[in-house]
């Protein structure tokens, strides 16, 4: 099986197209209110586009309208990667990464005031995310 976290940058591009390995390797950010899932809600689990591994379902999916898919909560914490983000100036942010391919995925924002079970919102690039529709419980 391949170890994602090992594919060099010339197998990514084979893989990958040049806007999502843009945001997928060189942690880029699609932009705001432009990406396939922003406002989906329907039921299915959301894979890493790069690797394939489930990270995110549909029943922690929530409405931030924040311009993203926004999640309370991945599938499990151990499909993730959280480290500290100190790329914006005076701005310290959380990037969110696949734990199995180490793909940028986007940040964990926490203490928003969002009505949801966690306080914690996952604002996912879309294009970082391929959703399989099929029953979630
Ligand atoms: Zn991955």
């Amino acid at each position: 099986m391949t170890d994602f976290r090992f594919i060099s940058d010339d197998q990514w591009r084979e893989r990958l197209n040049a806007e999502e390995f843009r945001v997928l390797r060189r942690a880029g950010t699609e932009a705001p209110h432009t990406g396939e899932y922003t406002d989906t809600d329907t039921e299915g689990v959301y894979s890493c586009r790069a690797c394939g591994t489930e990270l995110f379902r549909s029943t922690e999916k929530f409405a931030a309208h924040c311009g993203w898919p926004a999640f309370f909560s991945p599938l499990a914490g151990d499909r993730v990667i959280e480290r500290e983000d100190t790329s914006l100036p005076g701005r310290p942010r959380v990037e969110v990464l696949c734990a199995a391919c180490e793909s940028h995925l986007g940040h964990v924002f926490t203490g928003e005031g969002y009505d949801t079970p966690t306080d914690r919102r996952y604002c996912i690039n879309s294009i970082c995310l391929t959703l399989e529709e099929k029953p979630v419980s």
